[in-house]
């Protein structure tokens, strides 16, 4: 069961913000990887375009460099690499003035080439630059463009960017990256869920107690302090990580696997959210760490700013207002400097209506748990007789469905969320993009959650380094009867 690589067609790459972390870190050396996969004809052409003082030599030693520390290859063959730089230019543009423009439109086009522009630099310029992708004629009806989060930072900014785009693209041109979808484990999702009769008819309130939905980090806010403590968790990762996650869970099953059903049964999800009551929302705020701060210090001393409000953790009770989902609970909590790194949904399941073992077989749920990071996979949680004697005690064991323990990991060809979405933009496949009307219900609903901390002047809780968040978050669950779940 080897898989099969199709090469795509011919196309050209722009990368704006080509010198910039995102692009060395995940695009490049994630094209890298396609182009040794064989998925690229070698007259694909990659071209940089940043502020940066380079030329092409300089730029294909500095993408060296990037796939040689960010690859993930267990070997690296250089001959590839040197044959994967050939298809690498770079063009010294400003995304705010004239220079580079005419250079850059100078190496486009030919016929029937794709067409393709990242815009990987902050949102501050994706307006300033889809305005001089058509000043200088490269904004044609068959170009695409891909642009990096944030995507507003509330509704109003995010609808102000939509129209900024829509002046000069199609949506069917517009490429939202939530890279999230790109993830293995997210499309494995929608396969175990509409691909087997087994689930869709126990995917509701009657079935299902709670949703859990857990994205935690391990590190803090790093280098990104200034952005993020304008930003938060809340806009950072919950407007549209885990609403997307929420979405694929919640959705009903569309018509069929294509761009706009997806996209529509995940608006509908989105539009039927519950505003979020004050108390079924937590946030907090890490502490340094007491015998290391200067290692891990605590989030106002990282930010720089020792008055902050800005949440670095926050969990929600979410409700979905629809036939199949009224009364079932979603939880939803992401942060950093968490006792792990884990994002993970938990579909918990209802107890039996009565147990025919008696009081001491003790109370079994089965719970599916999709691990998006690490170890990507899914795991069913059912009950089973304790094997020996002793009379009928009851245990609970996961049926494992990880693809690398199942399937030979020989056969499976693992592909990075950035190389799979950008290999999708080449073959002009938006299903795992968001669109901008999603985006902006999706704003529609923050939004208020954000205007009422500002109004209440909440202050988020202090929580250790390494917890699993502020203490209130255990009993946003516990008052329900409910508590997170630890991987088994
Ligand atoms: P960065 O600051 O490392 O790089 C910015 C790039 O933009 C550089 O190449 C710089 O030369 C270029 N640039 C800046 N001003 C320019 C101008 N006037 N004209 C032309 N080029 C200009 O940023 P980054 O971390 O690579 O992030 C890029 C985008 O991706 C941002 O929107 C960010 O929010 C998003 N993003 C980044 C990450 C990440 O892990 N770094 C993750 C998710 C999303």
């Amino acid at each position: 069961m080897v898989s099969r690589v199709i090469p795509v067609d011919q196309f050209d790459l722009v990368i704006f913000g080509g010198t910039g972390d995102l692009a060395r870190r995940k695009i490049l050396p994630g094209l890298f990887r396609r182009f040794c996969a064989g998925q690229m004809l070698p007259e694909a052409r990659i071209i940089g375009a940043a502020r940066s003082d380079l030329d092409t030599h300089g730029y294909r030693e500095m993408i060296r460099e990037a796939i040689a520390e960010f690859g993930e290859l267990s070997a690296i063959d250089p001959e590839q690499v040197d044959q994967f730089l050939q298809l690498l230019s770079f063009v010294k543009v400003d995304a705010l003035g004239d220079e580079g423009w005419a250079e850059l439109q100078s190496l486009m086009g030919g016929t029937g080439r794709i067409e393709a522009y990242y815009f990987s630099v902050g949102p501050s310029l994706f307006g300033d630059i889809a305005e001089r992708l058509q000043k200088w004629g490269m904004a044609d009806a068959d170009a695409r463009i891909v642009v990096e989060k944030p995507f507003g930072r509330d509704l109003e900014t995010a609808r102000a960017l939509n129209q900024t785009l829509a002046t000069y693209f199609n949506e069917d041109q517009i490429y939202r990256i939530d890279h999230y979808l790109g993830k293995e484990t997210v499309q494995n999702l929608m396969a175990v869920r509409f691909g087997n009769m087994l689930f869709e008819p126990l995917w509701n309130s009657q079935y299902v107690d709670h949703i859990q939905i857990t994205v935690a980090e391990t590190v803090g806010v790093g280098g990104r302090g200034e952005y993020y403590d304008k930003s938060g968790a809340m806009r950072d990762m919950v407007q549209n990580h885990l609403m997307q996650l929420l979405c694929l869970i919640a959705m009903e099953p569309p018509s069929q696997f294509s761009p706009d059903a997806v996209r529509d049964e995940k608006l509908k999800v989105i539009r039927a959210l519950d505003p979020v009551l004050p108390h079924h929302i937590v946030r907090g705020q890490y502490q340094a760490e007491p015998c290391n701060e200067p290692e891990n210090p605590g989030y106002r001393t990282e930010v720089g700013n020792p008055r902050s409000r800005t949440e670095s953790f926050v969990a929600l009770r979410v409700e979905i207002s629809n036939w199949r989902w009224a009364g079932t609970p979603f939880y939803l909590r992401t942060g950093k400097r968490m006792s792990e790194r884990a994002s993970e949904i938990r579909v918990v399941f209802k107890d039996t209506p009565h147990s025919i073992f008696g009081e001491e077989a003790g109370r079994h749920r089965n719970v599916l748990s999709i691990r998006l990071q690490p170890n990507e996979g899914i795991t069913l949680g059912v009950t089973i007789k304790e094997p020996g004697p002793g009379g009928m005690r009851l245990i609970d064991v996961p049926l494992d469905m990880s693809f690398a323990e199942t399937l030979d990991p020989d056969d499976i060809e693992h592909v990075d969320a950035y190389e799979r979405l950008i290999m999708d933009v080449i073959r002009g496949n938006q299903t795992l993009f968001m669109r901008g009307d999603e985006v902006e219900a999706a704003w529609r609903w923050t939004d208020p959650i954000i205007e009422g901390w500002q109004a209440r002047n909440d202050v988020p809780k202090p929580y250790e380094t390494g917890s699993d968040g502020p203490t209130d978050a255990n009993e946003l669950l516990r008052r329900e009867g409910r508590s997170w779940r630890k991987e088994t």
